[in-house]
């Protein structure tokens, strides 16, 4: 009798997902069925996404295909709700709704992280994450409206506030949006006749810490800081949000900021589905061994945000939440995966960080590429051509993007596609998963 090739089910295509898919249709070939579950057929390179919202970049850009680009992989579009690891069946919906499930001889887990909530009185209602597609087309299409509304009103009160931008969180999610977004609200601004005499657009950028990318080397939060104050935007570290109203922002110093634009970057935490499974975790990420594998679940592997990876250069420490680890583990993934069916060595994760780039638009970025710190042009250029080498596929068109905005002016229209109340701050709340395409994870 023909012996059935394992079956192999990756549930998330993000970094981690999509990488291991591709060195598995290598490594494995014919000897395995390699399944790919995510809720869209395209890997999103979510680090170009702030440059979507604001006009730089398309969208379909920084969304590469699945089905075009990994041959022997079977995509299956669908959200996981329901994993049973006893029986070895994962239960998806589709994105018409409709339940399916699929069973597994090995599983990888990749469902990667969601927004992170804070409860703070009316943020939940008022203010818009950035993690996913949706969310960064919703922004793109808010700041130009936000801007031709203040061009439009009557009201010197209601031109300022439209024309103010509170950005929550000075993380590198943060502070890229908030450097993107200034120069994109500057440029909607100068074409817009009702705002040619002021008041100019205004941004603030808030953290609880007491400085910019707090999380990332010192020399990085210098070169940030001194680029966005250059820019005017309004740097407010050690501050936080007491309240959020359809009007605005009140401080925790008792300022109230008028504004139509909240953006909440405080960061992001595991995609909740980590956590129904019921197994160890550490701050909602699944605890696995230096292998990536689950312990007590010899078939079941894990990596990317959505895990606990020991980081075996710190030890004691797990790798932080970043695309960097994330696309190494899933090559690693691969790897000890396919050992796991007989087919190579498996070999622990280990990854020396190799530093950080923080994009701040036009020419500008900060950078420690091997731990050498870059400013200014230089880094710039290094952080655009990493990108386009980390980039799976879309290259040339990225590249034609970057061109076409160094010699032509941002388009400010909007196509209204996406609605406010389709981007909930709470994306991994269970509303938004039943919503077919609702901007779970990656979406
Ligand atoms: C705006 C922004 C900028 C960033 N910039 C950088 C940067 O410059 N450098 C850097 O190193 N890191 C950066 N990061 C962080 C980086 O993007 C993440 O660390 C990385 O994406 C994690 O990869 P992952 O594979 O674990 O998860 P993700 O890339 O988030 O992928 C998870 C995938 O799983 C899918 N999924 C989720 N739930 C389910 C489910 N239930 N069923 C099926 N599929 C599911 C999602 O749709 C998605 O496709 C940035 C993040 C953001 C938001």
């Amino acid at each position: 009798m023909k012996r059935r090739r394992p079956r192999i089910v990756i549930i998330g295509a993000g970094f981690a997902g999509y990488e291991c898919a591709r060195r598995l249709s290598r490594q494995a070939g014919r000897a395995a069925e390699i399944v790919l579950l995510n809720p869209n057929d395209y890997f999103l390179y979510v680090p170009l996404l702030p440059e979507v919202a604001t006009g730089i970049l398309e969208p379909r850009r920084i969304s590469v295909s699945l089905t075009g680009t990994l041959p022997g992989v079977h995509l299956v579009l669908g959200t996981a709700h329901d994993l049973d690891l006893d029986a070895r069946q994962v239960h998806y919906t589709d994105p018409e709704g409709r339940a399916g499930s699929l069973s597994y001889d090995r599983l990888v887990l990749t469902v990667g992280s969601v927004n992170k909530l804070l409860p703070v009185p009316g943020v939940a209602e008022h203010a818009h994450g950035f993690r996913g597609m949706p969310e960064a087309l919703f922004l793109r299409d808010h700041l130009t409206r936000q801007t031709e509304l203040a061009g439009a009103a009557e009201d010197p009160e209601e031109r300022s506030a439209r024309t103010t931008f509170v950005v929550v969180g000075a993380g590198y999610t943060g502070t890229e949006v908030t450097a993107q977004g200034v120069r994109f609200t500057e440029a909607l601004a100068r074409q817009n006749t009702g705002l040619r005499h002021g008041p100019r657009p205004r941004w603030l950028l808030l953290d609880i810490a007491d400085r910019l990318l707090p999380e990332l080397d010192e020399r990085l939060s210098r070169t940030a800081e001194r680029v966005l104050r250059a820019r005017g935007v309004d740097i407010r570290t050690g501050t936080s949000v007491k309240e959020a109203t359809a009007d605005g922002v009140l401080l925790d110093d008792g300022e109230f900021i008028a504004t139509r634009s909240l953006l909440w970057c405080v960061g992001v935490r595991p995609d909740p589905l980590v956590e129904s499974l019921g197994l160890p975790t550490d701050k909602g990420r699944l605890c696995v061994d230096a292998f990536l594998n689950v312990p007590g679940r010899p078939e079941v592997f894990a990596c990317g945000d959505a895990a606990a990876v020991p980081d075996l250069t710190r030890p004691g420490e797990v790798t932080p939440m970043t695309a960097q680890h994330a696309q190494r583990q899933g090559k690693a993934v691969a790897r000890n995966v396919a050992a796991s069916c007989g087919r190579g060595t498996p070999r622990a994760y280990r990854h020396h960080d190799l530093g950080f780039m923080v994009d701040l638009g036009g020419i500008q970025a900060a950078a420690n590429p091997l731990r050498i710190p870059l400013s200014g042009p230089l880094a710039g250029l290094v952080t655009r051509g990493y990108h386009l080498m980390a980039m799976p596929d879309n290259r040339v068109r990225v590249a034609a993007d970057w061109l076409l905005d160094a010699v032509l002016p941002r388009q400010g229209v909007q196509l209204g596609l996406v609605s406010s109340w389709s981007v909930p701050l709470d994306t991994a709340s269970p509303e938004v998963a039943r919503v077919p395409g609702g901007a779970q994870g990656g979406g």
